[in-house]
């Protein structure tokens, strides 16, 4: 295999993408301003061989006895477990279970040498039902699909267009260990784009096993949910691709439908959950709207006034400095100017803790629990406060106050069992 295999893009090659064009020799597309994407001439989609989770499997500069356990510690009990807080037998078991929705969807599809909803889209349970029905308008119809999306568990919704500009280049086959030819059904052009929160307490023992259950379950909601809807949609006759981890970026698209915008973390922060949360994608031929892209200021806090995720990450793997092309290694994207993550460093840590971690997930400020009124009301002027001159003020308030301060994994046990 290539060590880092892409395709380059070009305007002409991207048929399903709306409105992009080139201006002084750099690609653009009319939404992008607006989302905060800075393309570079250089520009390149993403080959998902050089995932980092992928290149942990072929790459013999990542590959090795600790990364295959990490990957089987997932469906193996014990599997990491040790006499540390939180890395206990318990605490694994927790994290597994959590992943049992989306190991059933995996396991569905390993017969066919898929990996559905992580390497390849979750392929359909049946055709569109043949039964045209009569759609009012792509209007009432968007309306509709936020609220059957809501009703099956999405804490958020929007959508946007097909935007071939994210999506992989070649996807990967456990099977080989080599890239293999990808791609959707042609003319699904909308993309209906979830978010789904993960759990507070658990995310706030991070790092640890214990807080594997807010990814784990998080992933599985996700695939369920991405299902339930893409299900709808087909039995109300047309066509769709439920998608989770795998075909495409979902942080672009996510900022795209208006569901956030990019951290210095490297993850999509939302309005109310911060980047506590997993994102799936439905694409469908369904006549929909399409959502706007928002500001609250997050890309001035993360630019101006905060470097917290950066400080906190274990191994160093977050920037502090601005925004820049520069990419570290060949698992991130080429040609799009941004805060860069190194992703060998982060890898490495999770494996060296058998688990994943999220520190820049906890202590992001944007990272509250809004399931109160007397919280979300704080969040809400927070967050205020933080899009406004006094950013230092906001920044300083939430470090004294004790948020994103780590929980003992004893203590969340402690705390959910006595609920
Ligand atoms: S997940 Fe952990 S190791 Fe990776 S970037 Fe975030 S803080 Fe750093
Ligand atoms: S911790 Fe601070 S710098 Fe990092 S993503 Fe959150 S707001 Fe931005």
């Amino acid at each position: 295999m290539a060590e880092s295999a892409t395709d380059r893009l070009t305007v002409e090659n991207q048929p399903t993408s709306e409105g992009a064009y080139r201006l002084k020799g750099e690609l653009h597309h009319s939404k992008d301003q607006a989302c905060g994407f800075e393309l570079t001439e250089n520009f390149e989609r993403f080959n998902q061989a050089n995932d980092i989770y992928t290149r942990g499997q072929w790459d013999a500069r990542i590959r090795s006895d600790k990364v295959i356990n990490w990957f089987k510690g997932m469906f193996r009990p014990g599997l990491g477990a040790r006499k540390a807080e939180g890395y206990s037998v318990r605490d694994f078991a927790l994290r597994n279970a959590g992943w049992m929705g989306a190991n059933l969807t995996i396991q569905r599809s390993l017969k066919q040498g898929r990996v559905d909803a992580f390497l390849d889209y979750i392929l359909p349970y049946s055709d569109p039902n043949p039964e045209k029905i009569e759609i009012e308008s792509p209007e009432v119809m968007s309306e509709e699909m936020k609220s059957v999306s809501r009703l099956f568990g999405a804490d958020a919704v929007g959508i946007t267009h097909t935007d071939m500009r994210w999506h992989y280049t070649k996807s990967f086959s456990t099977k080989t260990l080599a890239e293999k030819p990808y791609g959707i059904p042609d003319g699904l052009s909308n993309v209906i784009v979830i978010v789904t929160a993960m759990n507070y307490e658990a995310v706030k023992t991070y790092p640890s096993a214990t807080a594997g259950i807010a990814v784990g379950h998080g992933y599985s909601k996700d695939c369920e949910l991405a299902q339930n809807i893409a299900t709808y949609i087909l039995n109300l006759v047309y066509r769709a691709v439920a998608c989770v981890n795998d075909t495409s970026l979902a942080i672009p698209y996510a900022i795209a439908a208006g569901l956030g915008e990019y951290g210095r973390n490297g993850l999509l922060i939302t309005k109310d959950f911060g980047p506590r949360v997993r994102i799936g994608r439905i694409h469908t031929d369904l006549p929909l709207v399409h959502d706007q892209p928002i500001s609250f200021g997050v890309r001035e806090f993360c630019d101006s006034t905060c470097q917290r995720c950066a400080a906190a990450c274990p191994p160093k793997a977050i920037s502090f400095g601005a925004p820049e092309a520069r990419i570290p290694n060949q698992s991130s994207i080429i040609g799009i100017r941004k805060w860069q993550v190194d992703a060998e460093r982060c890898f490495k840590f999770w494996v060296n803790q058998a688990t994943e971690c999220g520190v820049c997930m906890r202590v992001c400020p944007y990272n509250k629990d809004i399931s109160r009124w007397w919280s979300r009301a704080y969040y809400r002027t927070w967050t205020r406060l933080a899009a406004s001159p006094f950013k230092r003020l906001a920044l300083k308030l939430d470090v004294a106050l004790g948020f994103g301060q780590r929980i003992k994994p004893g203590e969340f046990w402690r705390r959910f069992r006595s609920r």
